[in-house]
């Protein structure tokens, strides 16, 4: 438990939370501020800030329940898409600094605005990037 983590206060059931699945390792509670009706958040109930501070057995866990929830809520709660969504650092929307997935049930033609606009993969970019990863 780091001190002052709001999720690592959710997750251990410190603070109260809906709660919708809970096992040694993680807690799935509903986000208090939803893109849409039925958001869902995955906690650890260790604290790793990002998916980089993440262990890898761990961070398998977390996507393999993802895809446990996303088959619940579609049953569930009809919807028809599912956005898996997670962020990394302040300059990816991080707002709270312990790692989660979140999982949001999509409508057609809903007004949910997790999108952007296409740019164009240029030649020099797809070799600079293919080199710098392939090369590490
Ligand atoms: P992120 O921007 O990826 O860090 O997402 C943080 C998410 O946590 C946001 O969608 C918030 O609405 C949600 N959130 C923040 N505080 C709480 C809380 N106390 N209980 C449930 N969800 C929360
Ligand atoms: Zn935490």
């Amino acid at each position: 438990m780091t001190e002052n983590c709001i999720f690592c206060k959710i997750a251990s059931g410190e603070i109260p939370s809906a709660t919708l699945y809970e096992d040694a390792d993680f807690r799935v509670i509903l986000d208090v501020g939803p893109a849409s009706k039925g958001h869902m958040l995955i906690l650890p109930k260790q604290h790793f800030a990002n998916i980089c501070e993440m262990p890898e057995e761990l961070t398998g866990k977390a996507f393999i329940l993802a895809k446990h929830m996303a088959e619940k809520m579609e049953k569930a709660l009809g919807c028809d898409g599912i956005n898996v969504l997670q962020n990394n650092h302040e300059a990816a929307g991080q707002t709270v600094f312990h790692f989660h997935i979140h999982l949001i049930p999509r409508m057609a033609n809903d007004k949910v605005g997790i999108t952007w606009k296409p740019g164009k993969l240029t030649d020099e970019d797809r070799d600079e990037i293919v080199k710098k990863i392939t090369e590490e």
